[in-house]
C-alpha cells in the first residue's frame, strides 16, 4: 500500500473502530472477529491487478478504430458501472458515438474531479501486426493490441478508480467524474467538443486529469515522469500559387510549380523564434538535472538564451520534440499540383501547411510575417480547417492541489521527479482549459526504445508492459484518493 494510503486510511479505519491489524492485511485479530474492512479493497494487490488486467483485455478487444464506434465501449463499461451501482449517463450527438459520464458523488465539501479518457483509437494495418491489433494478447510480460497505450489504459485505471473508490465506501469530500469520451482521435464535434457546448455542468470540476504525460524509461532506468500541463495550437493554412498556364516543353519563370517550391524553401529555412514560458522553462531546468552532462550543458544554454543558436541547432537535427517546443513550428506535409499530364504547366499549385503555435503565439502576426518570409504575390495564403481547431488557453498552475499529489504520487510510485510539459500534439484537454479548469496529462511507464522499435501510439504496433498498467493504477488511484477522499477529523483524546 502506499505510504499516503496508510496515512489515510488509518484514522479512518480508527474512527470506525478496526483493528489496525486487520488493514495491514493479517486478517482480523483474535479480539475483532468483524470481517475485513470495506476501504481493504484498495490495498488487495493481487485482486487489483487481476481484475485490471481483466477489463483492460476486454476493452482492447473491443474494436473503436475508425469507422468508430465507441457504442460498445461505453456499453462495456456503463455495464460494468451500472453493476456496482455508481451513476451513468450516456450523451450522444451521433447514437453510434456515445460519450459516457460516471459519477461518484461526494460531500461536495469540494468542487468535483474530472477524469477523462477516450474510447476510440486509431487505425490499424493489421499486416503490421504480429498480434492481431484487437486480441489483447499477453505474450512475455507485454499486452499487444490497438489502443494499448492510447488511450484503453486510461479508460482501465478511470474505471477501475471508480470500482474501487465505491466498494471501499470511503467518505469522498468532491465528485469523482469520468468522462469517457468519444472521436479524440479523428472528430471532436462528437466527442468532447459536443459534450462542452451542450454539457458543460456535466464536467464542471476543480481539476481534470487526462492523457498526455508519461512515465520515460530509457534502458530499463526510469528517468522522470512527464505531466502535459499545456499543449500548442494547431492552426493549417494551403498556400496557393498561381502562374501561368503553358506547355512543359517551353519553360516558364511564372510556373506555379516553381513559385512553390521556392516559398518552401524559404519557410523551412525560416528559423521562427525561440520562446520559452514558464512550463518549458522548468521541463528544460528540470530535464537538466536527470540528463547526461552533455545534454544538460545543451539545455543550460538554452535557458540562457542559446545566442549563437548552435544549441537550436543541434536539437533540430537530433531532437525534433525538443526544438518543437522551442518555438511555433512549420511542416509542409501536402502538396498538389499538375493536371495529370507531364506536358501541361499548371496554373495553380498549393501546399498545406501544419502549423503548431505555441500556447501564447499572436496567429494573425505570425500569418503576417510567414507572409513577408514567403515574398511572392502571386501565392496566397488560405486558413483552412477551422471547424477542427482546438481552442488555446493559458497553460495550467503547477501549483495547487492537483499538480503536487501528481507530483507526490510520482515520486512515491516511481521514485523520480516530475517534469511539467508541453505537448506538441492537441488533446481533447484544449477545451477543458478554455473552461477554465487547469488538466494534467499522465500516463504509464513508456520505454523510449519501445516506440524506435514501432511499439509507440499510432504506431505499426502497440503494447504496454503489464507492469506499466499495474504501476499505472497504483498511481491513478494514490492521486485519485489523495484528491477526492476526505480527509479524516483526528482522532479524538483520550479520556483522562
Ligand atoms: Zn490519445
Amino acid at each position: 500500500m502506499p505510504a499516503h494510503l496508510h496515512r489515510l486510511l488509518l484514522p479512518l479505519a480508527l474512527v470506525a473502530g478496526v483493528a489496525l491489524t486487520a488493514l495491514k492485511g493479517a486478517g482480523t485479530s483474535p479480539t475483532s472477529p468483524s470481517p475485513k474492512p470495506a476501504v481493504a479493497v484498495l490495498s488487495d494487490w493481487p485482486a487489483i491487478d487481476a481484475e485490471t488486467l481483466r477489463h483492460f483485455q476486454a476493452l482492447v478487444r473491443l474494436d473503436t478504430s475508425p469507422p468508430v464506434n465507441e457504442a460498445a465501449a461505453v456499453d462495456y463499461l456503463k455495464a460494468a458501472l451500472d453493476a456496482e451501482g455508481i451513476e451513468t449517463k450516456v450523451f450522444a450527438l451521433d447514437p453510434r458515438r456515445p460519450n459516457l459520464v460516471a459519477r461518484l458523488r461526494g460531500n461536495g465539501a469540494r468542487r468535483p474531479l474530472l477524469i477523462m479518457a477516450h474510447t476510440d483509437v486509431v487505425k490499424v494495418d493489421p499486416s503490421k501486426w504480429k498480434h492481431p491489433p484487437f486480441s489483447a494478447t499477453l505474450e512475455d510480460g507485454y499486452i499487444y493490441g490497438r489502443g494499448t497505450i492510447d488511450d484503453k489504459d486510461n479508460v482501465t485505471v478511470a474505471l477501475m478508480s471508480l470500482l474501487l473508490l465505491k466498494r471501499s465506501q470511503l467518505p469522498l469530500e468532491r465528485d469523482v467524474v469520468v468522462l469517457f469520451e468519444a472521436g479524440e482521435e479523428t472528430d471532436t464535434r462528437v466527442g468532447i467538443r459536443y459534450m462542452v457546448e451542450n454539457h458543460a455542468a456535466e464536467l464542471d470540476a476543480e481539476f481534470c486529469i487526462a492523457e498526455g504525460g508519461s512515465i520515460v524509461r530509457t534502458e530499463g532506468r526510469i528517468q522522470y515522469g512527464s505531466v502535459q500541463l499545456t499543449e500548442k495550437i494547431p492552426n493549417r493554412v494551403r498556400l496557393v500559387a498561381t502562374g501561368v498556364a503553358g506547355h512543359g516543353s517551353v519553360p516558364l519563370r511564372t510556373n506555379a510549380v516553381v513559385y512553390l517550391a521556392n516559398a518552401i524553401t524559404k519557410i523551412s529555412e525560416w528559423q521562427t523564434p525561440m520562446r520559452l514560458n514558464d512550463i518549458t522553462r522548468t521541463f528544460f531546468e528540470r530535464l537538466a538535472t536527470v540528463s547526461p552532462p552533455e545534454d544538460a550543458a545543451r539545455y543550460r544554454a538554452l535557458l540562457q538564451g542559446d545566442e549563437t543558436g548552435a544549441v537550436q541547432e543541434y536539437l533540430a537535427v537530433n531532437k525534433p520534440q525538443l526544438n518543437s517546443i522551442l518555438r511555433t513550428s512549420i511542416s509542409p506535409t501536402m502538396l498538389t499540383a499538375g493536371v495529370g499530364s507531364v506536358n501541361v504547366i499548371p496554373s495553380e499549385a498549393s501546399v498545406v501547411l501544419d502549423i503548431r503555435a505555441l500556447p501564447d503565439e499572436q496567429v494573425p502576426q505570425f500569418m503576417e510575417q510567414l507572409a513577408k518570409v514567403i515574398d511572392n504575390p502571386a501565392i496566397k495564403i488560405e486558413r483552412i480547417g477551422a471547424e477542427n481547431i482546438r481552442p488555446g488557453a493559458p497553460p495550467s498552475s503547477r501549483f495547487n492541489d492537483a499538480f503536487k499529489a501528481i507530483e507526490s504520487a510520482i515520486r512515491r510510485e516511481y521514485g523520480v521527479i516530475t517534469l511539467p510539459t508541453m505537448s506538441t500534439g492537441a488533446t481533447d484537454m484544449a477545451f477543458i482549459r478554455a473552461m477554465g479548469i487547469p488538466c494534467y496529462g499522465v500516463g504509464p511507464i513508456i520505454d523510449f526504445e519501445d516506440a524506435r522499435k514501432g511499439y509507440g501510439a499510432h504506431s505499426d504496433q502497440e503494447r504496454i508492459s503489464e507492469e506499466a498498467l499495474y504501476k499505472f493504477m497504483r498511481f491513478k488511484l494514490d492521486v485519485v484518493t489523495e484528491l477526492a477522499v476526505a480527509k479524516a477529523a483526528p482522532a479524538p483524546a483520550a479520556a483522562p
